[in-house]
């Protein structure tokens, strides 16, 4: 870096950047510069810092004299370098100005184009290029872009001169607008702004410059931004980087042209070079999806040279940034030029083959491959497909690009808003457009499937709904939508808002009505990086689950038992339910002993068949917990049927559940105190367990009591739990749950009676917090929307609070001492990261979060073995 630059500098040319600078220059920034600095033909430019954009917030909103100064040196030195002069009479240099942030964050914020032009550099630019026609197409796009993004001007009035202009001159493409047409529509565009706006569009190029800077840092906090940032945990305060780059043209002629290309391909993985481009185009014409672009390989054909260059550096980029690249780039006049280069965003099954294909080619090491598989990756594999039996039978209306892979099923909707209200209902739908926008994200995002007729699988919809994990159908050309009359046809077909389609993402098809989805098929890759997982985590994976099939089905996910079997919900059964409502209703000893009994044969049966599948590994039973509220009789009817069943009358019932009813709850009669004082429940199930110890010998079972606040409580259960096993002559370990703030105050006390520990974490963050589990739903949204809270505690860990509460406990153990998690958060890769830094043994998760909980436990092992 230059010795004579001042040290808190804002400004850095691309020479002096790299890619380890994406705190500073973000992520487009710095890979400019590494590419710069790699000799690979990058368009001159400089980078204004993220931490710019923070000081322009704590600016109100201004750029400042001194960030002025750097920007007009830098431009200075661009000048120099490029030979041209932004606003030069001659040979005027045109620039782009775009974010970057840290975190790619694609289409979220804005950019403008072909900045330096004005009335005098339009003929400049004109004569130098000798084309005209290009020369004010240019200026037209720059007028809309800037008036749009800097001067809040809606696209759509331009968009609108435009159409009207081409139908009163016959002519179907843009390309067959001349040079006087395009100076025609200029005209009336600067009549719209001053119209709209008030004021004249900039002619000074640096008055033009720093508007854009300003607009780029401002939509760092726009809606769509914004949101996006709270999709994906991407913290608000990172800002965004603004880069100032020289301006080639894809755009002039038929030897120049622009693409987007990945190092492999994004849908499947497979190492085979994939992108799409566009001859005689500026680089929005790919992304927007307004014209269908061409197939990369037809490219080799058309210039050969620069289709080898193109592959050359697809192997020099990948190696050099050791993943799979989606680069930009542009062809002006046979000369490539590389925009950019970012780490691509893949379909969940292509991050999984591109990991493993890349250990098993010895370019990254197992742990690198881990850390490169997050949580979503393998939710969205566990993703349902459409089931090929019905499928077979079905003739596809149409076929699309299949841009983002799974099924999915739903009513129509032809807008974001209606995508998004519907959600609110749970309804199930489909967001049918011509083409998405960014400002379609959360309607996107409420949807479970999105349906294009334009765009490629570079198009804002196919990468959009890939990062999401949405099924997506891109450029169903067959489709013609009218989104304002709430239509679509497919040749003869009228389909409307409300009626049933289903998508193919990994096909491309579109059918009519609803096809059932079917369980994913992970292959055998995803066995590979759990395989990984297992030899890599520290934490021991089980599951949470109280049925033969969750059993099974986690261990073929790679459980290692269980670590939470919730009595209670062995009940959910219509017969049994009803005995567990007499249970809690009954006031006489002798029907409850009865009643205990049934109940106890229940358990045993389903504790017989869950040993079976478990054989050697571990069952822990948690002791009844129901809330009362959850299991007493809802509606007349089922008040009337346990009457008769009682031998009691409605009115009986009603009093009893009267004489039950709690104000609170989740605080109320429960758990352990359920079972200190209902006489007989504690001993049914540990006689159950027993049994089946005595069939099935080779059963590891371990019981624990829920709830506890107090050793007492536990030390009398515990007793009475000993006697019942003694009994019998085994050795059971008996362990509590640690639910209640309580409990982990006074955990050396408990710990002296107990074998081992599971944190409940879901009742330990409502206790916590104060927080009812039932009731949350009402204000949490507000409070993440307002950012009191960055995430749902019941869904990420809270490590400040009730994870000090859980360091407590654990440093008041004895060695060795076992301790798990067995609350929600055991499926949250946040929250293992945490568990495993604290020493936790164990976490525990639903069946299908288990493959979640392993790779998650891996990637926590490698990150807090650093
Ligand atoms: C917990 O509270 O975290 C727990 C596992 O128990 P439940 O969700 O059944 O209350
Ligand atoms: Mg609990």
């Amino acid at each position: 870096m230059d010795s004579m630059k001042p040290i808190n500098t804002f400004v850095f040319s691309f020479e002096e950047g790299n890619a380890s600078k994406k705190d500073i220059l973000g992520g487009k920034g710095a890979n400019l510069a590494e590419m710069t600095n790699l000799g690979i033909p990058v368009p001159y430019g400089f980078t204004i810092s993220t931490e710019s954009c923070n000081q322009f917030y704590e600016k109100n909103k201004t750029i400042w004299q001194s960030l002025k100064d750097e920007i007009f040196s830098a431009l200075a030195v661009l000048e120099k370098k490029s030979g041209k002069t932004l606003g030069g009479e001659t040979n005027p240099l045109l620039v782009s100005v775009r974010s970057g942030a840290k975190v790619s964050m694609p289409g979220m914020m804005d950019t403008i184009l072909n900045l330096g032009l004005n009335e005098t550099t339009v003929e400049a630019l004109a004569r130098a290029t000798e084309n005209h026609r290009f020369a004010w197409d240019s200026f037209r796009r720059f007028i809309q872009m800037y008036a749009n993004v800097v001067m809040g001007v809606d696209h759509l009035h331009f968009e609108h001169i435009l159409q009207s202009k081409k139908s009163e001159w016959n002519v179907k493409h843009d390309t067959e607008i001349s040079a006087d047409q395009w100076k025609e529509i200029v005209k009336i565009y600067t009549l719209i702004i001053i119209e709209k706006t008030g004021k004249s569009f900039p002619q000074d190029p640096k008055d033009q410059l720093l508007g854009a800077i300003q607009a780029v840092f401002e939509s760092w906090n726009c809606d769509r931004a914004v949101f996006y940032r709270a999709l994906h945990n991407i913290p608000h305060h990172l800002g965004t980087a603004v880069n100032i780059q020289m301006m080639v043209f894809g755009n002039l002629g038929e030897t120049s042209g622009t693409g987007v290309c990945f190092t492999r391909d994004p849908s499947t993985g497979e190492n085979i070079f994939y992108g799409e481009y566009l001859m005689n185009a500026q680089g929005e014409d790919v992304v927007a999806g307004i014209r269908t672009p061409e197939n990369i390989a037809s490219l080799e054909a058309k210039m050969p040279s620069v289709y080898q260059e193109l592959l050359q550096n697809r192997i020099l980029l990948e190696n050099h940034f050791n993943d799979m690249q989606d680069i930009e780039f542009t062809i002006e006049q046979g000369k490539l030029f590389f925009l950019q280069t970012r780490t691509g965003k893949r379909s969940a099954q292509a991050a999984v083959k591109i990991a493993v294909d890349m250990v098993n080619s010895g370019d990254i090491s197992k742990e690198t491959a881990l850390l490169r598989i997050s949580d979503e990756v393998i939710e969205t594999l566990l993703h349902p497909r459409l089931d090929p039996k019905e499928k077979s039978k079905k003739i596809p209306l149409c076929i699309g690009l299949p841009a983002s892979p799974g099924g999915a099923a739903g009513k129509i909707v032809f807008t974001a808003e209606e995508a998004i209200e519907a959600a609110k209902h749970e309804e199930k739908v489909i967001l049918v457009r011509n083409e998405t926008s960014p400002e379609d994200i959360s309607g996107m995002h409420a949807a479970k499937g999105i349906l294009t007729a334009c765009g490629g699988m570079t198009s804002h919809a196919a990468v959009v709904a890939r990062g999401m994990g949405r099924p997506c159908v891109s450029g169903a050309h067959d489709l013609q939508i009218d989104e304002v009359r709430g239509v679509m046809k497919i040749d003869n077909l009228l389909l409307k808002s409300g009626d049933y389609i289903t998508i193919d993402g990994s096909t491309g098809e579109v059918f009519e009505g609803i096809i059932t989805k079917i369980p994913p098929n992970t292959g055998e890759d995803f066995a590979t990086i759990l395989e990984w997982a297992k030899q890599v985590k520290r934490l021991e994976v089980r599951t949470n689950a109280d049925t033969p099939k969750d059993t099974l089905q986690a261990i073929q996910f790679g459980a290692e038992g269980i670590g939470l079997c919730r009595t209670e919900h062995m009940f959910f059964a219509k017969d049994r339910i009803l005995e567990m409502r007499k249970m809690i209703l009954t006031e006489d000893t002798e029907q409850r002993k009865k009643i205990l009994h049934s109940i106890e044969a229940f358990q045993q049966h389903d504790f017989e068949e869950i040993v079976q599948i478990l054989k050697d590994f571990p069952l822990c039973v948690r002791l009844l917990d129901p809330p009362l509220h959850e299991f007493l009789p809802q509606n007349d009817y089922e008040i009337q049927e346990l009457a008769s069943l009682m031998e009691k009358t409605p009115q009986q019932i009603r009093e009893r559940i009267d004489h039950l009813h709690e104000v609170n709850p989740m605080m109320g009669h429960r758990g352990c105190r359920l079972l200190l004082s209902m006489p007989g429940l504690l001993e049914t199930q540990v006689r159950a367990l027993c049994e089946t110890k005595k069939k099935f010998p080779f059963a590891h079972i371990e019981i624990m009591v829920p709830l506890i606040a107090i050793t007492e409580e536990f030390v009398q259960l515990k007793n009475k739990m000993q006697a019942v096993i003694d009994s019998y002559g085994f050795d059971i370990p008996l362990g509590t749950m640690i639910e209640t703030p309580r409990a982990c105050m006074v955990a050396d006390e408990i710990a002296q009676n107990a074998k081992f520990f599971s944190f409940g974490t879901n009742d330990l963050t409502q206790m916590t917090f104060g927080f009812s589990r039932d009731d949350a739903g009402k204000f949490l949204p507000h409070y993440l929307q307002e950012e009191v809270l960055q995430c749902d505690p019941f869904q990420v860990f809270d490590t400040q609070g009730v994870g000090l509460l859980m360091k407590h406990a654990i440093s008041s153990l004895p060695e060795n001492f076992k301790t798990s998690v067995c609350g929600e958060h055991g499926g949250n890769g946040d929250s293992i990261l945490f568990f495993d830094r604290i020493g936790l043994t164990t976490i525990s998760c639903s069946p299908f979060r288990v493959p979640v909980a392993l790779v998650a436990a891996a990637r926590a092992a490698i990150i807090n073995k650093k």
